[in-house]
């Protein structure tokens, strides 16, 4: 399989090329030359298929022969090693439980397939590479755990500076091994800066410099494996299903859409913001504007001009007529979301939402509340002891830390303190 980028269909390059490179050099996005629908006889048996069977022929035709099959299937393996449950919530609502890997986010599957893909490939071609993310919280922690070990692949994380929890700043800097982590003196965006400047300096062309955010491919098309899994276990309720995910890049629900084109029949989808509501906006009144990003309670989705939304617009062929046929997206405020969250714990489940979780929660019941034959999804993002704050502020709860994860208090964080670019271009250069 090719991939073309957006910006020039003409120009196309390989799975290899494309994960080594993150972004084509015309800084498009790689998109599949084809997309063929699966056999109707793999829906048909799904529910006799082990999660990582069912993995396997979602994923096969875009890299298969680049890595083989039974290479694939190892990769697919290792990724998938821990539970996806569906908890059932209410009449119809399910929770699509995404954070019961390493890091306790759903970024952990992408992440952990991308660093099996590069493993393999530095293995046949004994190259060195370096990973450069930056990160607002989530995306560090679950690159370097997913990265951890990997022989030939170095990992140097930027984040802000006393701008993640310090949950996330530990995830971020015990790990050691080949994991290094720079706290910048600046926000976000300034880290993002900095990586992409990185990418574009000659100096550090012999680094192989490469990105793990979700534009990379080997991040992005692993999470469409979480909505074939969603379907297996509701098919024999025979319903019509409505899956909603939280949204800040769209990479989650983008890849919701691509298992839709491959034959999964998923009846609607939802991206569900908060504030930041740029696509929202779009579906409305037709023409993108992001705004100035905005802080809220679900960080990880502060995001006003998500990267992915290219791909799907590239997925309805830019019609908008197309995307109100099984598409929407709803923002939400703080206060809804914290509301929300106490009534769905105040219910006979005590089902605690972490504040992502419950965005998605909100543009569930409100696509259902149109289709109320339909069974609905909602996709729970983070564990909410990753935002413990706001979920013990709001629910007047303590969520019990388990042992595992008081170990990491236990140890001691590294980090080297940068404040430009050439602070880190001389780190990435030692
Ligand atoms: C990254 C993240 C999201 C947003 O996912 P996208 O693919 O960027 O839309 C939602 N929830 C959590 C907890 C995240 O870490």
């Amino acid at each position: 399989m090719k991939y073309y980028s957006l910006n020039n269909k003409e120009y196309k390059s390989s799975f290899h090329e494309a994960v080594h490179e993150g972004l084509a050099p015309d800084s498009g996005l790689y998109f599949p030359e084809s997309i063929n629908p699966l056999s109707p006889s793999l829906f048909e048996k799904i529910e006799e298929l082990t999660y990582p069977e069912i993995a396997y022929k979602a994923i096969e035709q875009f890299i298969v022969p680049e890595i083989p099959e039974t290479d694939l299937r190892q990769i697919i393996n290792e990724t998938l090693s821990f539970d996806f449950p569906l908890v059932p919530i209410e009449k119809n609502i399910y929770s699509l439980e995404l954070f019961h890997g390493p890091t306790m986010a759903f970024k952990d599957v992408g992440a952990r397939f991308m660093s099996r893909c590069l493993k393999y490939f530095n293995k046949t071609k004994s190259k060195k590479s370096t990973v450069l993310v930056a990160t607002s919280g989530d995306t560090g922690g679950a690159v370097a755990n997913g990265f951890l070990g990997t022989e030939n692949v170095e990992v140097v994380i930027l984040y802000p500076k006393g701008k993640v929890s310090d949950f996330q700043e530990r995830q971020l800097t015990t790990l050691g091994q080949n994991i290094k982590a720079i706290a910048l003196n600046g926000s976000f965006d300034d880290c993002q800066a900095i990586v992409k400047k990185a990418f574009l300096d000659s100096d550090l062309k012999n680094k192989n410099l490469t990105s793990a955010n979700s534009i990379n491919l080997a991040r992005w098309l692993p999470q469409m494996f979480y909505f074939f899994f969603a379907y297996k276990e509701l098919k024999k309720f025979n319903k019509p299903i409505i899956i909603s995910c939280p949204s800040g890049n769209f990479g989650n629900i983008c890849s919701g859409i691509l298992a839709k084109r491959l034959g999964l029949p998923i009846s609607q989808f939802v991206a569900s913001t908060n504030a930041n509501d740029t696509v929202p906006r779009f579906l409305v009144k037709g023409h993108y504007d992001p705004k100035q990003t905005l802080a809220t309670i679900s960080n990880a989705m502060d995001v006003s001009n998500p990267s992915n939304f290219i791909r799907i617009q590239e997925l309805y062929n830019h019609d908008l007529k197309a995307f109100a046929e099984d598409f929407s997206s709803y923002s939400f405020t703080d206060d809804e979301t914290k509301k929300v969250m106490k009534d769905v714990y105040g219910k006979e489940n005590n089902y605690i939402m972490d504040p992502h979780g419950a965005v998605a929660y909100l543009g569930l019941k409100k696509k259902i509340a149109e289709y109320p034959e339909s069974i609905g999804v909602f996709l729970e993002t983070a564990h909410p002891l990753k935002f413990e704050e706001t979920v013990n502020e709001v629910l007047n709860v303590n969520i019990e830390l388990s042992e595992e994860v008081k170990s990491i208090f236990e140890k001691e964080k590294t980090m080297t303190i940068c404040s430009n670019y050439e602070e880190v271009k001389q780190f990435l250069l030692m």
